[in-house]
Parts: structure tokens; C-alpha cells; sequence
């Protein structure tokens, strides 16, 4: 499928295939944008068509074969000439001279098993336990391999650093001397949707392209054609995606009118009049008691997708800038009982908490505080003996 493999994105095709057929390929490049909306596919095919024996040419294009044994290798994630480096647990011992070396027999089964997902899709995050930065260890690897490995003609080896900004000071440090270090035949290809995470050095020696979210157009008829979605299906899923494509897998795989209904019945239970806490308590246990972070993420997400329609509905918005669109009877009656809610600090205190899912956090202490605030937000607190103990949503 070459470049077709890759949903929207032309901008940055185009602009890779003239690079190559212009002769003017940059020693490093670094494709920032969304989460989700192509970059790692975007590096990985340049990266297969850079090491491709019989490179296809079209009208004003070019793009690998797919059928010479490189561009099988690269499919795999196995060809020898080009090195993917992303996060990896931290070493046992600091001075552990190899990324791998440090790793449990545990963590190499889960890194072969994400490995292989990646092949089979490039949207696919590698995400290991306790994975959350690319260590010194992994650029030492990197500048052994460069240095030992003699550079076949007309060929370039590719170094695919995905989601850089996961690079420690240190690694960092060591990165920039390496792209500093003239190879001639070496491209570098940073992803990140974190771009000012990245010190401004290193960003500096990289031709810098941006990666938008995805239209959602793009991604309903990437969801029909792949998944066999029904327009119904995919608009919905394409519409809580959000321009990303890996979210949209992600959302996928759940069941999201059910999920959906399970966050709104927390909420419920937090606005319910009298005695709720311990109620709540148990709910919020048994729904993100065993979450981790990503389907706790999807989850406030829900909620907060609720939420906004809310908002825009509070104020005057119409049904076509829903994207709950199935809900809006039950927004409307939400609306109606809680006529004083401030739904704008609802919103708010659920993407504050989605922004501390990013750090380490009890995830159900998060929960409570959260619907803690949602309950304050939409019931104002009265002088005694004024009741406003609405019912239900
Ligand atoms: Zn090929």
C-alpha cells in the first residue's frame, strides 16, 4: 500500500517524495502534530522507501515497492539499516552500557509482542510498564550501531527516534552530538506531539514538519474501508477521535455507548440528593478500581465530550455541533434540572484531571475529587433550609 497505507497526510508526502526525487534529502527531520495522527507511519515509510530496491515512480511521485525483501524487512521492523529507538524502563544499574541489556525476560516479551503490533500497525504506541523516557543507554546503542556499521552505496540507513521529547537531559545531550556528527548516509526522523519538550538544539538541526489532526472525513472513510464500520458507526467514532486515528483505534475497541453510559452514571450518582458518598465510593472503585491510565483516559474523555455539548447547548449551540448527537434529550433534561450548574467549571475540572492522569496518581482518588467538584460545580451551595436536591439527570 505504500504511502496509501497512511490516512491524509498528503502535505507531508508530497513534500518527502520531492525530498527523495529532488536528491535533496535533509539529514534530519522531525514530523510534530497530534497524537495519533500518523507521524511514526509517516517516518517509517520514508524510512522503507529511503532502503527500497525498485522504487516505484508515478506522476510527480515516488514510493517503495512493498515487494523487495528491504521493504519486507522494514514491514517487520526488522531491516538492519533502520533502528527505531523509542521509551524503555529505566536500567537496573545506571551504567548499564545497553538499553536491552537492562531489561527483565518479561519486558523482552512485551517489547517483541508491542513490536510486532507496530508492524502491523504504525499507529500503534509501543507503550512498556514504567516506560516513560529514552535513556542514555538507548542513544549509546544507537551511536555503537552507527559507528560499526559500513554504509552500503546509494543507500541510507534511517534512525526513527518516535516520540523524542521522552529523551532524558542526558540523552538528549548525547542525541545532539550524534546529529552534530557528519553521516553522510544517515537520516534521523524524530517524532513528537510534544515539540516544545524538545530543547531548541536539537530541534534546530531538524527541518521541522508538522503533522495536522486528521480531517474527519479522512477518518470516516479510513474507519469504513478498514473496519467495515457503518457510516453511523464511523461518524460517531470519527467524531469523539477527534483528527486522530489511534484514538479512533482505541475508542474502537471499546464500546462506547456503554462506557459511556457507565462515566454518566458516576456522575449521576454525585449529583444524587442526600446520602451518596459511600454509594459513589463503591462506583468509582469498581468502574476505575483496576483502569489503567489509557481506559481511565478514555473514560474522562466521555465525560468531558458530555460535558462540552452541555456547554454548547447551556448556550444556545445547536444540535449539529454535538457530538454526543444521540444524547440530546438527555443533555437537555440534564440542563433543565441543574438550571444553575456551572457546567464551564465542570469542563474544566475534567480536563485538569485528565491532564494529572499523566502523572502518578491514584486513579480513583482522582475520580472522587473530580466528581467532588462536578457536585459543587452544579449544585451551588444555599442557605440552610432552601432545598435544591434535584432527582436524577
Ligand atoms: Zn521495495
Amino acid at each position: 500500500m505504500a504511502w496509501a497505507s497512511i490516512i491524509g497526510q498528503e502535505a507531508i508526502k508530497g513534500f518527502l517524495q520531492r525530498a527523495i526525487l529532488q536528491g535533496r534529502i535533509a539529514p534530519a527531520y522531525c514530523f510534530w502534530g497530534p497524537e495519533g495522527v500518523g507521524k511514526d507511519a509517516l517516518a517509517l515509510e520514508f524510512a522503507k522507501l529511503l532502503n527500497c530496491q525498485a522504487p516505484r515512480r508515478s506522476a510527480g511521485g515516488i514510493e517503495a515497492c512493498d515487494r523487495c525483501s528491504d521493504c519486507q524487512q522494514a514491514a517487520r521492523l526488522e531491516h538492519p539499516s533502520i533502528r527505531l529507538v523509542f521509551a524503555l524502563p529505566p536500567p537496573k544499574n545506571r551504567s548499564e552500557s545497553s538499553a536491552l541489556l537492562g531489561l527483565s525476560d518479561d519486558h523482552i516479551a512485551l517489547l517483541r509482542e508491542e513490536l510486532r503490533r507496530k508492524a502491523e500497525n504504525p499507529y500503534h504506541n509501543i507503550t512498556l510498564p514504567n516506560a516513560l523516557q529514552i535513556h542514555i543507554s538507548a542513544i549509546r546503542d544507537l551511536q555503537r550501531t552507527l559507528s560499526l556499521a559500513a554504509p552500503r552505496p546509494g543507500r541510507r540507513r534511517v534512525v526513527i527516534i518516535s516520540e523524542a521529547d521522552a529523551l532524558t537531559t542526558e540523552a538528549a545531550n548525547a542525541c545532539l552530538k550524534t546529529l552534530e556528527e557528519p553521516h553522510d548516509d544517515v537520516v534521523f526522523l524524530l517524532t513528537t506531539s510534544r515539540r516544545d519538550h524538545l530543547p531548541p538544539t536539537i530541534l534546530s538541526r531538524c527541518q521541522q514538519l508538522y503533522c495536522p489532526a486528521l480531517p474527519e472525513e479522512a477518518l470516516v472513510a479510513a474507519l469504513r474501508e478498514r473496519h467495515r464500520l457503518s457510516e453511523t458507526e464511523a461518524r460517531l467514532i470519527a467524531a469523539f477521535a477527534q483528527g486522530s486515528y489511534a484514538q479512533a483505534l482505541t475508542f474502537l475497541e471499546q464500546d462506547l455507548r456503554n462506557l459511556r453510559q457507565q462515566v454518566l452514571s458516576l456522575l449521576r450518582l454525585a449529583l444524587k440528593p442526600g446520602r451518596f458518598r459511600l454509594q459513589l465510593l463503591h462506583a468509582i472503585e469498581e468502574l476505575f478500581g483496576s483502569a489503567d491510565r489509557i481506559r481511565a483516559e478514555l473514560l474522562l474523555s466521555l465525560l468531558a465530550f458530555w460535558l462540552r455539548d452541555a456547554f454548547i447547548l447551556s448556550h444556545g449551540g445547536g444540535s449539529d455541533l454535538l457530538l454526543n448527537a444521540d444524547e440530546e434529550g438527555t443533555l437537555r433534561r440534564f440542563l433543565q434540572r441543574f438550571p444553575e450548574a456551572d457546567i464551564g467549571a465542570m469542563v474544566i475540572a475534567v480536563e485538569h484531571a485528565l491532564q494529572q492522569l499523566r502523572r502518578y496518581v491514584s486513579i480513583p482518588l482522582l475520580v472522587v475529587t473530580l466528581l467532588m467538584r462536578c457536585r459543587s460545580a452544579a449544585i451551588p451551595s444555599r442557605p440552610r433550609g432552601v432545598s435544591q436536591c434535584p432527582s436524577s439527570l
